[in-house]
């Protein structure tokens, strides 16, 4: 009964933003594009699998790493959406009404406390837990959706759900400053997310190559010290889809999509 409360306040939310005066099967296409990669991140036993890869090769990493010893406790920050949780249904209603990200119906999504664990992610948190390596969780959700965000992650069985173990979004969205502080009192010695700026600032101006070399300048660090997981449905690679432009309609954002294919 619950859940069915959650889905119907969150229709209720995405319905409240929708604009009468366009015409409902029009307005719904455009999510449409969504469908694939929500799909697959959904339903795929690939998908599954490189999350069981991500973190197989995570835990091995702690092992190596705990084994040096060194002044300060030592630490995994990981990042938490598409990381240690799957918020695809959230991504699934964007599609069914046809309405993009907005920060009020992201906030009645992390409220419903609703999301899963991603497979292997809970084990992880255990693992380390095992070895004494704390688990810090470095996330842009806001500071106002903590406490559901524990309330959910508690319930899946997360360790580590406390509050001093949160580094969530005050007013800085950029990552750099958080892992700066965490620093201060531990040693990071893994970044796990799915988003290139999880891991190290110069991530967080890609350029007009998409990052691509970036990414080759720190090829090393992939499967050492940073551990990317895979998510097709967004992330900040979508900027240089639309031209880095914050500001364009539908449309216009429909027809970036089919100039960047066509272009390849
Ligand atoms: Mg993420």
């Amino acid at each position: 009964m619950k859940r069915i409360a959650i889905l119907l306040s969150l229709a209720v939310l995405f319905g409240c933003n929708s604009n009468p005066n366009r015409e409902l099967g029009r307005y719904k296409m455009d999510q449409e594009y969504l469908v694939a990669s929500t799909l697959w991140y959904q339903y795929s036993p690939e998908a599954k699998a490189l999350y069981y890869q991500g973190f197989n090769i995570a835990k091995e990493r702690v092992l190596e790493y705990n084994r040096v010893p060194g002044d300060k406790p030592k630490a995994v920050v990981v990042d938490i959406d598409e990381t240690m949780v799957d918020n695809s249904l959230y991504q699934g209603h964007m599609i069914e009404t046809g309405i993009g990200f907005t920060p009020e119906t992201w906030k009645a999504w992390t409220d419903s406390a609703m999301a899963k664990a991603l497979p292997g992610a809970v084990e992880f948190t255990h693992f380390c837990d095992s070895l004494g390596v704390e688990v810090l969780y470095l996330s842009n959700r806001t500071v106002h959706e903590m406490e559901a965000t524990m309330k959910n992650m508690q319930a899946l069985d997360f360790a580590f759900i406390r509050p001093q173990n949160m580094f969530f979004k005050d007013s800085i969205s950029g990552k750099e400053p958080r892992r700066r502080m965490v620093s201060q009192q531990y040693e990071i010695v893994l970044l796990l997310g799915d988003n290139l700026s999880d891991f190290a600032e110069i991530f967080e101006n890609r350029g007009d190559d998409w990052g691509e070399s970036l990414v080759e300048q720190q090829k090393e660090k992939f499967g050492k010290r940073f551990i990317i997981f895979p998510n097709p449905m967004y992330g900040d690679w979508e900027k240089n889809v639309y031209d880095k432009q914050k500001q364009l309609t539908n449309q216009q954002k429909f027809e970036k999509r089919r100039e960047k294919v066509l272009s390849f």
